[in-house]
């Protein structure tokens, strides 16, 4: 295989389209204006700023799941809590009624005396177990009260990033969305001063290679950098300025212009 062989000859589009030379012209100035445009685009959609509230709003999502979470285990331990020391002063005052009859001289039976002692002492170890019991929990209510307070601290920091990031976002929204409707509107307007077919050419070519036109200068393509063959450059000079050529490399629409090196 000829490495040098091009597959297709596509120097004129098919029907052959005319268009002035100071028309043609213009197209690159509409192709500047696309390719600023399509910059400030992808500017607008790859500023920092879009990753970093990506970051802290998932973080301010899961932080608040981890709230929830811990309100709840807050309140529920200390429900777990106030049952505790209700059952701890409910056998408090048994003991101490016990006490009161021990004290009052009312047994006198010594069978009856040492079966009250008994209780007693029953009495007392059940108070220290509770006592133990009622102290986890408020061991556990302080763990998940602190765990709450940073989460909530968190929370507030997340969020006081998020505002002020979304106000840089939004200022450089607005300048970047001032240049392209600026552009936008160059862009129109240099539009509506090109006949129709010479337009939708450049409208098709760009939508399918991305760049709709591009200008023959020093003998080569400045879309696509291809130098011109002297055959083809040949049949560039010979061809009538008002005829529109593509590039057979890139198929941009190719502008002569006064550097062209024809
Ligand atoms: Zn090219």
């Amino acid at each position: 295989m000829d490495g040098h062989a091009r597959p297709s000859r596509s120097l004129t589009p098919e029907p052959t389209l005319k268009a002035a030379p100071h028309d043609q012209l213009t197209l690159l100035d509409l192709a500047t204006c696309d390719a600023h445009l399509s910059q400030l685009a992808h500017r607008r959609s790859a500023i920092p700023e879009l990753a970093i509230l990506a970051e802290a709003t998932a973080e301010e999502a899961r932080l608040d799941d981890r709230r929830i979470e811990l309100d709840t285990l807050v309140g529920d331990l200390r429900r777990e809590l106030r049952q505790a020391e209700a059952e701890v002063e409910l056998v408090r005052t048994r003991r101490t009624r016990d006490e009161q009859r021990l004290n009052s001289g009312a047994v006198s039976n010594p069978k009856d005396l040492t079966n009250l002692e008994h209780e007693m002492q029953a009495l007392e170890r059940r108070i220290t177990t509770l006592e133990d019991d009622e102290l986890e929990v408020m061991d556990k209510v302080e763990t998940a009260e602190s765990e709450l307070s940073g989460v909530l601290e968190a929370l507030e920091a997340v969020r006081s990033k998020i505002a002020e990031v979304t106000v840089t976002r939004d200022a450089t929204f607005s300048d970047l969305d001032g240049q392209s409707g600026e552009l936008a509107s160059e862009r129109s307007s240099l539009a509506s001063g090109l006949p129709d077919p010479l337009v939708a050419l450049y409208e098709k070519v760009r939508a399918q290679y991305g760049s709709g036109a591009a200008a023959l200068r020093a003998r080569a393509c400045e879309g696509c950098r291809l130098e011109i063959n002297g055959a083809d450059l040949r049949e560039i000079a010979a061809t009538p300025e008002d005829e529109v050529l593509r590039c057979p490399e890139c198929s941009r629409i190719l502008v002569r212009t006064a550097e062209s090196g024809l």
